[in-house]
């Protein structure tokens, strides 16, 4: 079955003492004991990535891995500012989050972008966690499926089989970072949705791939959250920066 996973995704939060503090907190947590079979990954800013994989190669509980918060769609060359999948696993990483809303959003990212990041990220064995959701305005017109699955087509078409060593994020972008966070239900009818549509392509794939929720995840709402068939764990922004919070969802 597919394993439940938690991310931390610390936006651009951090700064050398509070991620020695953070990753100290969560290993003697997790060192105590964790539900088995639960996956954990922490996605500090690209410069932090080295200071991380540091940290969590002394923690002797090897539960958590590294993630990025994105990825170019370059192998190489001058794109100043972008940095490679190459250079991520050179780091360590094991995922990246690709096409978060707030990248939709403020850097005017596309599907087809957000696809292609996937692509380099799975050419350089780097798991994609790959967001969707709709905005407050597009669930209020009714048009939440139409918009969360056109994002997926277009995922399905350019990734194809390759999905199957992929995550999708479910990501409301009414609930990120707002407290508004959805019902259980609800995101259990989106996870749903998208899982359906990736049985339009193929069955196997749509029984592998992990699909996460994310908005407003917190210690109290995490565990109705998860229980839920097709929720496959959570992408946690605000919650995810206090380490025992963290620590209680990942228990949740
Ligand atoms: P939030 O953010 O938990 O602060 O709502 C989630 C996210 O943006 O990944």
């Amino acid at each position: 079955m597919r394993p439940l996973i938690v991310i931390a995704n610390w936006k651009l939060n951090g700064n050398l003492k509070s991620n020695q503090d953070w990753v100290q907190v969560v290993c003697r947590g997790m060192e105590k004991g964790m539900p088995a079979g639960r996956k954990y990954v922490v996605c500090p800013p690209f410069p932090y990535l080295a200071q991380c994989a540091d940290l969590i190669q002394n923690c002797s509980a090897a539960f958590l891995s590294l993630g990025a918060q994105d990825v170019s769609r370059h192998e190489t060359g001058a794109f100043t500012g972008e940095v490679s999948a190459a250079m991520l696993k050179e780091f360590a990483c094991a995922y990246v989050i690709v096409g978060h809303s707030e990248r939709r959003q403020m850097h005017g990212e596309s599907d087809g972008l957000i696809a292609e990041k996937a692509l380099q990220a799975l050419d350089h064995g780097v798991t994609p966690v790959i967001c969707v959701g709709e905005t407050a305005d597009e669930r209020n017109s009714g048009r939440e499926v139409e918009i969360v699955r056109s994002q997926v087509a277009k995922l399905v078409s350019v990734l194809q089989d390759r999905l199957a060593d992929c995550l999708i994020a479910y990501e409301p972008v009414w609930a990120i970072g707002t407290g508004k966070v959805a019902s259980a239900q609800v995101a259990q009818d989106m996870h749903r949705v998208i899982r359906l549509q990736l049985a339009e392509f193929d069955e196997d794939v749509a029984s592998h791939v992990g699909i996460l929720y994310g908005g407003s995840v917190k210690p109290d709402n995490a565990v109705e959250l998860f229980a839920m068939p097709d929720i496959d764990g959570g992408l946690i922004g605000g919650a995810s920066l206090d380490p025992q919070e963290f620590l209680a969802i990942c228990q949740a």
